[in-house]
């Protein structure tokens, strides 16, 4: 075995589960896809596939709500979600316990943050918010180069806004709340408003006028909120390219020119942005959290 460190990544999702093994330079050296069931189930699935693969470390991105508060005796656990048998799991502390080597855990979507600040879109700059736009919608949010915890941990998703008058079901479609950002414009809910997948709406369709609308006024309360330096928008949804050029010049016109920044002027296409890591944000975001769990042993 060489002396280099390998490096297992979990991409926990809530309806699959990736895992991958990297070496030191982030190359992948082996990858697999397992249905996510119950926990019972999937976490012993999975501790036995990194078992044998000779990890010094391992980084975990998961779906959430997750508590990240170091003081807290649940740290690392999934708390309150609506996938059924996964709330309280201690995550964090059965892959530890299972492996024996130092691992770490964030949000899926601040492991793409991450991921993006240090080695994709926003490489260089110490701030940038990354959302993803698929069957739910998050942000993960870098300041100071690190993702942001808090009081839990972001949720940008389920910001509020105002709806769209043209918007048939302008309540959206969220369980929780009237009018949030995942509700209104999250796949499924353009798939429940319009009756046909998101994939399957023409481009010059009103939905993508109604979904770049709702897309601009969250960049637009995220560039208020927390001046980030960059925006990267990912997701299944964000597949349609033509929407990222629409959400561009609705942010601009809703900001306004209020805030003077050639971020928002002439390097607009630079700033609200495609990912730079393709869809590898989440497996190396998951590999940097690795990395650093193993440097703080
Ligand atoms: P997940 O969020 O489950 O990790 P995705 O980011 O691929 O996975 O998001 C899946 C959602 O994105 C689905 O609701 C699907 O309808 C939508 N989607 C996937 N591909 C496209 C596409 N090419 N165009 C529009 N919507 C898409
Ligand atoms: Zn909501």
């Amino acid at each position: 075995m060489s002396d280099s460190p390998l490096y297992g990544a979990l991409e926990a999702g809530g309806t699959k589960m990736a895992l991958s093994v990297l070496n030191d330079a982030g190359e992948l050296l082996e990858r697999t896809m397992l249905p996510t069931r119950t926990p019972g189930e999937t976490i012993p699935e999975m501790i036995d596939w990194f078992r044998g693969k000779h990890i010094a470390a391992l980084g975990i991105g998961c779906f959430g709500p997750l508590d990240l508060l170091p003081a807290s005796p649940t740290f690392g656990s999934i708390t309150a979600t609506p996938k059924p048998g996964w709330q309280n799991v201690p995550v964090l502390d059965m892959f530890k316990k299972a492996l024996g080597v130092p691992a770490a855990i964030d949000t899926d979507v601040n492991a793409a943050a991450l991921a993006e600040a240090r080695l994709g879109a926003a490489k260089g700059l110490s701030s940038c918010l990354y959302v993803t736009v698929g069957t739910g919608i998050g942000g993960g949010l870098i300041i100071h180069g690190q993702p942001v915890h808090g009081l839990v941990h972001p949720e940008l998703g389920h910001m509020l806004l105002q709806p769209d008058p043209r918007d048939p079901a302008p309540k959206g479609f969220c369980p929780y709340h009237t009018s949030c950002l995942e509700g209104l414009a999250s796949g499924p809910a353009l798939q429940k408003r319009w009756g046909v997948s998101a994939r399957e709406l023409s481009q010059d369709h009103i939905a993508w006028e109604i979904e770049s609308t709702y897309l601009a006024q969250m960049c637009v309360n995220a560039i208020c909120c927390f001046s980030p330096e960059k925006i990267i928008l990912g997701g299944g949804v964000m597949q349609q390219s033509f929407l990222l050029p629409k959400i561009r010049s609705k942010a601009k016109a809703l900001l306004n020119n209020y805030i003077v920044s050639p971020a928002l002027n002439e390097e607009l296409d630079d700033y609200i942005t495609a990912p730079g890591l393709d869809i590898h944000s989440g497996v190396t975001g998951a590999f940097l959290l690795a990395k650093q769990a193993l440097a703080a042993e």
